[in-house]
This record gives structure tokens, C-alpha cells and sequence, in this order.
């Protein structure tokens, strides 16, 4: 029946215990419109990368995973890129580097129809650093007819080039053979990508709390990639940033760079896009600015951050202008307006200076825990069964709801249905919810507790 089917759903998604080892990382590198968004569609045998006849567009992901031989890797798409005042070249070599370092093995897309270019000779000399195994991918090589102008590429000094049609699939086979062979069991670097690819973080919070500034503070000191659009005016979407050894994306900053040239302050920009970001993402750090006093939209964003399901970190921001009146009422402020998210992890910063960024790592990693922790049925049911008999729901007139079983149906957030007798009281429930948190640290997560009530 339907309950027997809930449990049996809980139990099976505790199988897959989380495995240390991560498949082994293939990063794609080339210029722009060479054809890496059409051979990672190729590779991973659908349309999932968006290819459009315009050089370099915008991606919304980077990194898939994909299977062949029955073998299964990550692939990592360095996406488009902007030209900036850096140059082109700086820009690919720049990014190419960054895939580059975290891959096991790495596919090295040229337009064979073009032949090699400055910027291509500049990815080689970085990929000849790297002392990885590189394949040198001639693309476009629609027909046998044009295969003699693969042959050129001989140069570049990656041994035979592989004369590959990404758009049509030619070529495409026995280079995937190839590059399944050299790779390893387990990704020897790519620890950087967590499985299941980075984790996605919003940064969130009123105008002016600094969002932007501590983005730039985040992604100044440490390498970024920007999924954008060459050549157009469009704001990079979401960034990659190394934070803490691994790579992070912080999604939707477009938003945040963007608000610079917006109509200052406009409540409703910001709640668009803090819806926008929110769902993109799996924890949002929702920034206060502790120079001023915690106002109805700081209130609003933290409670659609709640009510989004997302972990949850809270970041106060300019420490550095924090006086010492004020961080008395700001005290008084947490535990009166913000004691509904007291189970967020909190981390006091200066997004201008620097100050304690290092603090939020730990916090983020506290958080996605929480929100990925699994509960078994098994230890559920006990300490349901120890908690009701120290403290039995209250008697309502003459009756007395009782709890038969729990289980948890889904994480990301955590959600609980209890299987009882009767209604319980919203106190009682409220008391079930904070003793599963004390018992079992869902710091950083929302959690849901519903009934099912069964005669
Ligand atoms: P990226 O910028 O390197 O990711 O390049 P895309 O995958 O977006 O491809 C750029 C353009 O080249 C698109 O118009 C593709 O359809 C085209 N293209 C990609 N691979 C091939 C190929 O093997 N043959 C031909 N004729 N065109 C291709
Ligand atoms: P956003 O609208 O949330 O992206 O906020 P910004 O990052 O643009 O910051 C708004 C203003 O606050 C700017 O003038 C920043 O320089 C300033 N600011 C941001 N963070 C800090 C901080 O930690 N300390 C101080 N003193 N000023 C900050």
C-alpha cells in the first residue's frame, strides 16, 4: 500500500551510500565556436548543452555526467567567454587552465576548417605544462574529403590529431574509445568538482548589503569562470569560484553585477531576483548589513529563503562598521526578529576588507550536510519511540493522539511524515521538529514534519 511504498522509497535512497571516489574528469578546451558545445552534446547523446549559431553562447552548466564503454567520467565545458580588456587570448588560456587542472584526461577542440590559431598555439603552450593527456581534436571534419586538412594540425605537437564531426557524429566513437582508455579509474584531481558538479550558491540580501562586493572579494583571490557570451553585451550568469580547495558556483550573478546600472534600490528588482536565484540554487547566503537596522526586507528575504526549501547561511556583513551601541541592539535584533532562524549557521564578515571570508566555507559545507542528511527508518523510529514515551502528546478531551511510525521521505530539505492516530497539537509538532534537530544537527536546513493520520 501507500505507506508500505513511502517506507520502501526512504529505505532505498539509503542504499547509495555517498562514494569518496569521483568518476574521472574529461574537460573540453577551445576557443570559441570551435564546436566543444556541439561534441559535449555528442558525448553525452543529447541535446542538454544549448548550441546556437552564435559564437560562444551562453551555457547554463558546465560540467555533465556522461557515460561510454560503461564507463562514467565528468565532463567539464569551459563555456564562452567575454572579450574583455584582457584580450581573447588571455581569457581562453585563462579559463582552458582552470579545466585543464582539474581533469584527468582533456580533449583539445581546433577548428580544423580554420586551422591553428595565436590562440590556440597560447592553449598549447599552457596544456604542454600541464603534462596530462591531451587528444587533439580536429572538428568539423564533416566528410573523408576534408580529412587531409586534419593532417596540418600535426603541428601543434599532440601527436595525430582526431579528424572528429561533433555535428554529425563522424569520428566521434573512436575518440571516445581513446579517451576512455587513458583515463583512470578514479579522478586523480578532479576532488576540485564535487560529485554531482559544484555546489550552487546564492548570494542574497537587500540593495546594498554588499553582494557584489563580497562576490569580488570571493572571486578577485581566487580563479573564476564566467559561463557568458562572447562578443555581447550580456552580464556573465553564473561564476565558477575555487573556494576552500573545491570549486563553487555562485549562480545568478548577473543579477548582482547587473544592479549597479539599475534604478537604485528597487524593491522589486531585488525580489525578482532573489526569487530567480534562489531557485537555481541548492544554499543561499542571505547578507545583513549590520550598520543598520535589520528591516522588513532583510525579514522577507530570509523567509523566502526558507520558504524556497534551500540550506540557508546567514552572513552579516560590514563587521567593520559595527559600533558598539549598535552591537548591543543588534543582539537584542537575533534573538527577537531572527530567533524563527536560529538554527542557521551564522558567520560575521567584512565583504569590503576581507575580513573572515574564510568563515563561510566551513558554514556552507555545515549547511549542505544538513540539507543532504538522510535519517533511517530504523533510527527515525527509535528516538520517535524514546521521545514519546518521555514526553506523551497531551491528552484532548479524553483522547490522546499517538505517533505509529516516521519516516523520512526526501532530503534537500529533510522531510518527515508521521504516521498517527489523530492530529497532533502545532506545539507538539514544533516540539517533534526542534528535538529532531537537537537529536540529529539539521543546522542550516529547513525541515518539514507532516502528519499522516490513519484511523
Ligand atoms: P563552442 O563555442 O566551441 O562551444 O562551439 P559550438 O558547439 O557552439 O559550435 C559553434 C558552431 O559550429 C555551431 O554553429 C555548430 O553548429 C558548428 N559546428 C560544431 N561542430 C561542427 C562540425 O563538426 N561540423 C560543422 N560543419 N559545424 C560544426
Ligand atoms: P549589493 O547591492 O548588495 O551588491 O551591495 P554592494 O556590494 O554594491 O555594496 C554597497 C555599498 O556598501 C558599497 O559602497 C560597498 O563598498 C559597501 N560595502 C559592502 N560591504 C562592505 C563592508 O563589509 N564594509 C563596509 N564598510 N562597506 C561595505
Amino acid at each position: 500500500d501507500e505507506d508500505a511504498a513511502l517506507l520502501a522509497r526512504g529505505d532505498a535512497e539509503y542504499d547509495d551510500d555517498e562514494d569518496e571516489l569521483i568518476p574521472p574528469v574529461l574537460a573540453i578546451i577551445g576557443r570559441p565556436n570551435v564546436g566543444k558545445s556541439t561534441l559535449v552534446n555528442r558525448i553525452l547523446g543529447r541535446r542538454e548543452a544549448v548550441v546556437e549559431d552564435v559564437p560562444g553562447v551562453t551555457r547554463d552548466r558546465v560540467s555533465y555526467q556522461a557515460e561510454w564503454n560503461g564507463r562514467d567520467f565528468t565532463v567539464v565545458d569551459t563555456g564562452g567567454w567575454e572579450h574583455d580588456a584582457k584580450g581573447l587570448h588571455a581569457r581562453v588560456a585563462e579559463q582552458a587552465e582552470i579545466a585543464a587542472d582539474v581533469a584527468d584526461v582533456i580533449l583539445f577542440v581546433v577548428d580544423a576548417r580554420v586551422g591553428a590559431t595565436a590562440t590556440d598555439e597560447a592553449v598549447v603552450k599552457m596544456l604542454r605544462k600541464k603534462k596530462k593527456p591531451v587528444l587533439l581534436v580536429a572538428n568539423k571534419i564533416d566528410d573523408f574529403n576534408q580529412e587531409s586538412e586534419a593532417a596540418t594540425l600535426w603541428g601543434l605537437g599532440f601527436g595525430q590529431p582526431w579528424p572528429v564531426s561533433a555535428l554529425h557524429g563522424r569520428g566521434a566513437a573512436d575518440l571516445l574509445d581513446e579517451a576512455v582508455s587513458k583515463m583512470p579509474e578514479h579522478s586523480a584531481y578532479g576532488g576540485l568538482i564535487p560529485r554531482g558538479g559544484p555546489r550552487r550558491i546564492a548570494l542574497i540580501g537587500r540593495p546594498n548589503v554588499g553582494k557584489s562586493s563580497l562576490l569580488n572579494k570571493l572571486a578577485g583571490s581566487n580563479r573564476v569562470v564566467v559561463d557568458n557570451t562572447a562578443g555581447t553585451t550580456r552580464d556573465p550568469v553564473d561564476e565558477l569560484v575555487e573556494l576552500g580547495g573545491r570549486v563553487w558556483r555562485f549562480v545568478d550573478t548577473a543579477g548582482i553585477r547587473r544592479r549597479q546600472h539599475m534604478a537604485h534600490g528597487s524593491d522589486y528588482y531585488a525580489s525578482l531576483r532573489t526569487q530567480s536565484a534562489l531557485d537555481k540554487a541548492e544554499v543561499a547566503v542571505v547578507l545583513l548589513a549590520v550598520d543598520e537596522v535589520l528591516s522588513e526586507q532583510d525579514v522577507r528575504i530570509l523567509q523566502m529563503t526558507i520558504d524556497s526549501g534551500r540550506a540557508l547561511v546567514i552572513a552579516f556583513n560590514k563587521w567593520d562598521l559595527l559600533e558598539e551601541e549598535r552591537r548591543r541592539y543588534l543582539e537584542r535584533e537575533i534573538d527577537t526578529d531572527l530567533s524563527h532562524v536560529e538554527w542557521a549557521p551564522t558567520v560575521n564578515i567584512s565583504a569590503k576588507t576581507g575580513w573572515h571570508k574564510d568563515k563561510l566555507v566551513p558554514a556552507l559545507d555545515r549547511a549542505l550536510e544538513s540539507w543532504d542528511k538522510r535519517i533511517s527508518t530504523g533510527k527515525l523510529n527509535t528516538f520517535l519511540g524514546e521521545l514519546v514515551a518521555a514526553h506523551p502528546h497531551p491528552l484532548r478531551g479524553g483522547k490522546q493522539p499517538r505517533i505509529l511510525f516516521g519516516t523520512q521521505v526526501s532530503s534537500r530539505p529533510p522531510r518527515f511524515v508521521l504516521f498517527t492516530t489523530g492530529f497532533l497539537d502545532p506545539g507538539y509538532r514544533r516540539f517533534i521538529t526542534r528535538r529532531l534537530r537537537e537529536t540529529f544537527g539539521f543546522d542550516g536546513t529547513p525541515i518539514e514534519v507532516s502528519m499522516r493520520v490513519r484511523e
